[in-house]
């Protein structure tokens, strides 16, 4: 199932990032072999009960005078009405009711989606409950006091944030469509490979009208099978401010990605493949999905016999995490290789749902030892037992050893290397849970 997201949004002052920290937690991941963004504390990922969801923090860099204040106030709504599963609307029981909670209220209440009102800094919940009744008056449902803070409170606010993922969650789930994130920096061409593939194959129009999410997402018919394709330029806002325009590009593709089964990271052939290319490609490989480099604007190029071996080493050293990934070299313009593309994506959807036999994996697995010894350590040597994959999407495997100690990430990249000789899984990452048995 895919993790449902859930948006902060608020006015400045009012405790968003304090929440968004305390709930995240130590699950917040600071330090990573591959540039992620996790810590810009944009994202992160949280488990309550038997739940977990993707939490975002609308949030940014805040202005100081009133009339900014509303503008961006709107803006963080937009982007969270247009991501997001369930929105918490924090407000401040100090500074109480004001205007301009009223305007994002009647913003919330229109876009028909799952609003948790949330009412902060309730340090003393006996004392200030009649303060937080006033909340009452925004019309968006019960105000559920909390004190981000000390953690009060967070138990009945997360049930009711969670009351709503069935619905929001479930409807996606019905649907079976592949689903192809277009991913990457500004103008690199992702909205136009998305019309040119349009150009080529009949667009049908979403059965599910009305929310907002179909303005960005695009459904192509090919060889008679749908695909709905997301593009995160999507809506282009005039945001002012520059670090809110990458944020919200940031919300916009962990959003994307979430909903996806394979991501589409673009990269401009007139330009190279950079460090922020390496980042959003981080958004993707984090949650396991599928991961294609098209590398667009080709026709742009002067070609030797070298170019795509140039290329190709480029980006092996900038996206040296996702050494899986399958690259292909496109024009949005001339349509060259879109077909390509479109025969990859499918490729790549196959190997997110691949199963492999318990009996074929353990033949392997039994070679690979063979062949090269297991790591020991002060005496006692790694024995590898069993191994069984227990998901798909991406796949997933179990190897049950003596000491997970002696687990060495380099004999675990040895093992998935020879399962990857054996059946492709080109363009998905590979997960291993290693389980002590004595
Ligand atoms: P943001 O601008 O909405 O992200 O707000 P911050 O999380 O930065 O918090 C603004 C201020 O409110 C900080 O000084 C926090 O320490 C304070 N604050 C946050 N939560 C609470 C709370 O539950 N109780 C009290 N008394 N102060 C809080
Ligand atoms: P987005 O911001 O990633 O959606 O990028 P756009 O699709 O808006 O494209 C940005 C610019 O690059 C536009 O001027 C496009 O015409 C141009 N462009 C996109 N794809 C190609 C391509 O394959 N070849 C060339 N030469 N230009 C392209």
């Amino acid at each position: 199932m895919r993790k449902p997201i859930v948006a902060i949004i608020g006015r400045p002052n009012v405790g968003k990032s304090t929440l968004f920290n305390a709930l995240a937690g130590e699950r917040i991941s600071i330090v990573k072999d591959y540039p992620g963004v996790t810590r810009d504390r944009i994202y992160a990922d949280v488990r309550w009960l038997n739940t977990q969801f993707t939490l975002i923090d609308t949030g940014g860099i805040e202005p100081d005078t009133k009339n900014e204040m509303f503008a961006h106030m709107r803006e963080q709504a937009e982007i969270a009405i247009e991501t997001a599963d369930v929105i918490i609307f924090l407000v401040d029981v100090r500074q109480g009711l004001v205007d301009a909670d009223s305007k994002v209220a009647d913003m919330l209440r229109r876009s028909q989606k799952p609003i948790v009102l949330v009412v902060n800094k309730v340090d003393n919940f006996h004392k200030q409950m009649p303060d937080v009744y006033e909340f009452y008056n925004l019309g968006i449902g019960d105000p559920i006091p909390i004190s981000a803070a000390s953690k009060l409170g967070f138990g009945e606010m997360l049930d009711e944030v969670v009351k709503h993922f069935k619905t929001t969650v479930d409807a996606d789930e019905e649907d079976d469509r592949p689903r192809i994130a277009i991913i990457g920096r500004p103008n690199v061409g992702k909205s136009s490979i998305i019309n040119k593939l349009l150009g080529e194959n009949r667009v049908i129009v979403s059965d599910i009208a009305g929310t907002t999410r179909d303005a960005i997402d695009t459904t192509v018919r090919r060889n008679g099978k749908e695909y709905i394709f997301t593009d995160t330029a999507g809506l282009r806002r005039k945001s002012k401010i520059k670090e809110d325009i990458e944020r919200y590009s940031i919300v916009r593709t962990v959003a994307a990605v979430e909903r996806s089964d394979v991501a589409v990271l673009v990269i401009d052939a007139s330009v190279g493949v950079t460090e922020q290319d390496a980042k959003i490609a981080g958004i993707a490989h984090e949650r396991g999905k599928g991961i294609i480099i098209a590398v667009n604007k080709w026709d742009m190029i002067e070609k030797d016999n070298n170019t795509v071996k140039r290329y190709t080493a480029d980006i092996q050293e900038v996206l040296s995490f996702i050494p899986y990934a399958e690259t292909v070299f496109i024009s949005a313009k001339t349509g060259q290789r879109l077909n390509k593309l479109f025969d990859i994506i499918e490729k790549v959807i196959q190997n997110q749902n691949l199963r492999i036999a318990t009996g074929v994996l353990n033949q392997i697995l039994a070679e690979a030892t063979a062949l090269q010894q297991p790591p020991s350590d002060k005496g006692k040597q790694l024995r590898l037992y069993y191994i069984t994959q227990v998901a798909v999407k991406p796949p997933t495997f179990v190897i049950f050893v003596n000491d997970k100690n002696l687990m060495h990430f380099s004999y675990q990249r040895y093992i998935e290397n020879k399962i990857r000789e054996a059946f492709g899984f080109a363009g998905t990452s590979l997960k291993f849970l290693i389980r002590e048995r004595k």
